[in-house]
């Protein structure tokens, strides 16, 4: 680490706030089931600030609207030896009630030195960082280390099925021939103490397996004896499987991220309980827990339309979670648990992230950052839930959350995804932008 002189001054974060503003002031709320707006209007704004540059771009629809943005940022200079690295984010932003805001969701207000809206960190934030360097180093004539693909997806928030998902279909060559991508969830501090910050950097996420589980048996009246009862088969299979203890895996990412955590904080974590153990960092320590194991909840439960008629078929949906490498285990001990008599299908399949936390690439991540931050330091974490890095399957794309942020210590900051009043400090945002900028010479 240095605290050397401050890098030259680059006019990287001087547009950022206005361009975070005016995205979150277009209102491109995703409701799910295939609706949504603003994602055309979206695309168009981000278009025209990269035409205004001279960074042409295409615009793709799945449906009308349903705008996903790709440009091939090449300038003069870039080494095209290199497979590109894609930076990908999403324009959409999830639903919010205004009623239970401080503010207008829509109007991107300043105030306190943050700027509050739908998608101030989920994720106009980064949308605008990477808008913001991109023009500027345009503008100035400094090409990025390698070839550049930048991805501004439609539809993350219900799952990319009309955005990265349609991309990788139906245009997989603007997305398979890059070797590494960064995006949304990682990149942002964690204040250990005044000379430490911890960045944590997502490299791995779990997948998800939703799985419906079917029991069939002889319908007959409610009067009489049955032993092949469906509702009682099915009940007890999901009785079985809903109350089953999945026993503990530490994916190496996960290891590496508790030693670091450990060692950061001078504790020790206690296995069994690791969201007690980590509760001083907030709401960190639930994701944390939820990737320890495999989990399968129980969540839909489908049978019978008379009291006294028994049903001769009985369905339960359930939502299950693997491990990176954890999904065989998962779908034979389900299949194990639910036993002979009940058909067990899996309904929605989606991969498991993974990426090894070494190499140049994380080199630049830990260099960037302590260009702007001396007490910096990097960590790898795996995600609960998803993100768009799902979409490239079966693509040789390592991808890794890295949104700098440099947070406030008293900010809660993963409360804010998806939360009532989301918003982000400005300083935080313009900390981002250097820190990309950084990462862009040598990533
Ligand atoms: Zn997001």
């Amino acid at each position: 680490m240095t605290e050397a002189a401050a890098p030259a001054r680059r006019d990287v974060d001087s547009e950022v706030v206005d361009l975070c503003r005016e995205l979150i002031q277009i209102d491109t709320t995703n409701y799910g089931a295939g609706e949504s707006k603003g994602e055309r209007p979206a695309a168009e704004y981000v278009a025209a600030k990269l035409d205004e540059v001279g960074i042409e771009s295409q615009l793709f629809e799945s449906e009308p609207g349903r705008t996903t943005l790709v440009a091939h940022w090449e300038p003069e200079g870039v080494d095209r030896s290199v497979a590109p690295l894609m930076i990908h984010c999403h324009t959409d932003v999830v639903p919010a009630v205004a009623d239970d805001w401080q503010v207008d969701p829509f109007a991107a207000e300043v105030r306190d030195d943050m700027i509050w809206g739908r998608g101030a960190v989920d994720m106009k934030d980064f949308d605008a960082m990477l808008l913001s360097v991109v023009r500027s180093r345009q503008r100035e004539g400094r090409a990025p280390r390698r070839p550049v693909r930048l991805v501004f997806f439609a539809d993350e928030e219900a799952g990319g099925q009309l955005g990265s998902k349609w991309l990788a279909q139906h245009h997989r060559d603007l997305l398979a021939d890059c070797s590494d991508a960064i995006s949304e969830v990682g990149g942002f501090s964690l204040t250990v103490r005044d000379d430490l910050r911890l960045y944590l950097v997502q490299t791995a996420e779990k997948g998800l397996m939703w799985l419906k589980l079917i029991a069939e048996g002889r319908a007959g009246h409610g009067s009489m004896r049955n032993d092949e009862n469906a509702v009682t088969r099915l009940a007890a299979a999901i009785g079985r499987i809903g109350s089953h203890q999945w026993p503990q895996t530490l994916h190496p990412t996960q290891r590496a991220f508790l030693d670091e955590i450990e060692k950061a904080f001078e504790i020790e974590i206690n296995h069994d309980d690791v969201e007690a153990t980590l509760s001083r960092l907030g709401t960190i320590s639930r994701m944390v827990g939820a990737t320890m194991q495999n989990t399968v909840n129980p969540t839909v439960l489908r049978a019978g339309y008379k009291t006294n008629v028994i049903p001769g078929h009985a369905e339960a949906e359930l939502d299950g979670r693997f491990l990176p490498g954890g999904e065989e285990e998962l779908i034979a001990t389900v299949r194990e648990l639910a036993g002979p008599d009940i058909t067990v299908e899996a309904t929605v399949h989606e991969r498991a992230v993974e990426a090894e936390f070494a190499g140049s690439l994380v080199e630049a991540m830990q260099w960037s950052l302590e260009q702007e931050d001396p007490h910096a330091r990097t960590i790898p974490f795996m995600m609960s839930a998803g993100t768009d890095a799902k979409a490239f399957g079966g693509m040789d794309i390592n991808c890794f959350g890295f949104a700098p942020l440099q947070l406030p210590p008293e900010l809660d900051f993963t409360a804010l995804f998806h939360g009532v009043d989301e918003r982000v400090p400005i300083e935080s945002l313009k900390f981002g932008a250097r820190v990309l900028d950084h990462f862009l010479d040598k990533a």
